[in-house]
């Protein structure tokens, strides 16, 4: 169940409908929007009596959620949830673009990468420092000394960074560097480090299984929203079908599927999601059209030597030209493109950044 607030609610009257609400067994969540505060029951709820709340000061009116990831659903909170990242917002009118390599391979190759994306227009910087491999054999990342070159390349660009944690046990190291947290596909059911991500003060965004259905990705981002992290976006990156012509299935609908069940931001990644650089373009195109509050793209200074996804890596002057075929696509259906991060005089990335690592 939710309590709306009415617009002109005091603290005093959503504090009591607070001690009211876990006098009666229930665990709360404020949300506060743009408009009305509300106040989301979990848990338990044998014990609430909702003509109660109904009845109370400051209460505009009491709603019973349906869906089974009650923080996560629109019909809690009507407003977007909007996370801000250094000068980037994410979930409101502008689209934003996250890119850069799969893997971060050396110093030289991030640097490089992070430098062509922002001077083509990208807003966050991308690259795996620890890489979930089909193979055991295969490359796995170079752990903290790539989450170190992505600090360095933070401060050279002014890129607020995303990267992926795959254990509990590096949750606080990532959480160190990184400015968002990325939940990788294979990880999006493991319920553990999803309950960890929801300890820690850093955006998370968590990538769709690739046999996972829409609702319980959602279902999994309500496992960080109830551990206190209200900062989630989730991201479309192609599923498993009986098609083999792509490396998955990149499910467009889930764009305005989740637009529609969810107040979080809403991520697409062609990449992963074709698999084949000859598809990203035209796919990012359609996922912007479609309504996605930002694109991750793979991009790497020279695909074909990459040590992990070449295949669908875009080299720097394709991706270039996709920002400009983005531009023109946003304007298309009455959006913006985020404009391009200003730097703090030290370098940073600008308004609300966190401390960041200091080599
Ligand atoms: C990635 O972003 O490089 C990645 C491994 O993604 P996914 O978890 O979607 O496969
Ligand atoms: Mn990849």
């Amino acid at each position: 169940m939710i309590v709306v607030m009415k617009p002109d609610a005091t603290a005093a009257e959503i504090a009591e409908v607070i001690r009211r609400a876990e006098a009666m067994g229930a665990r709360t969540q404020p949300i506060y929007g743009q408009d009305h505060t509300v106040i989301a029951l979990v848990g338990d709820l044998t014990r609430v009596e909702r003509a109660v709340f109904d009845a109370m000061a400051g209460v505009q009116r009491t709603v019973r959620i349906q869906e089974p990831y009650k923080l996560a659903a629109r019909t809690t909170h009507p407003d977007k949830t909007v996370i801000q990242v250094g000068p980037v917002t994410l979930g409101g009118p502008e689209v934003v673009v996250m890119a850069g390599p799969c893997s971060v391979e050396s110093r030289q190759q991030i640097l490089e990468t992070a430098h062509a994306v922002k001077e083509a227009g990208a807003h966050i910087l991308r690259g795996g420092a620890f890489k979930p491999r089909t193979s055991p054999y295969s490359f796995q990342g170079l752990g903290e000394e790539g989450l170190r070159y992505l600090a360095e390349a933070r401060e050279a660009t002014g890129l607020p960074i995303i990267t992926e944690v795959m254990t509990v046990e590096t949750v606080p190291l990532v959480a160190e560097y990184a400015d968002i947290l990325q939940i990788g596909a294979r990880n999006m059911q493991n319920y553990g480090l999803l309950q960890a991500v929801g300890k820690v003060n850093r955006p998370v965004m968590l990538k769709r299984g690739i046999s996972g259905s829409i609702k319980e990705l959602l279902m999994c981002a309500e496992y960080i929203l109830s551990n206190g992290n209200m900062q989630v976006l989730v991201c479309e990156r192609g599923i498993r079908t009986y098609e083999t012509a792509t490396r998955n299935t990149f499910d467009l609908n889930a764009v305005p599927v989740l637009q529609r069940a969810t107040h979080l931001p809403v991520v697409a990644d062609p990449s992963h999601g074709t698999g084949d650089r000859d598809l990203v373009i035209p796919m990012a195109r359609a996922a912007v059209a479609a309504g996605a509050d930002a694109i991750m793209v793979e991009v790497h200074p020279d695909p074909d030597s990459a040590l992990s996804d070449g295949a669908q890596s875009l080299t720097p002057e394709q991706f270039a030209a996709l920002m400009e075929q983005l531009r023109r696509v946003a304007a298309a259906v009455g959006r913006p493109m985020a404009g391009t991060g200003q730097r703090s005089p030290n370098g940073r990335a600008a308004a609300g950044a966190r401390p960041v690592f200091q080599p």
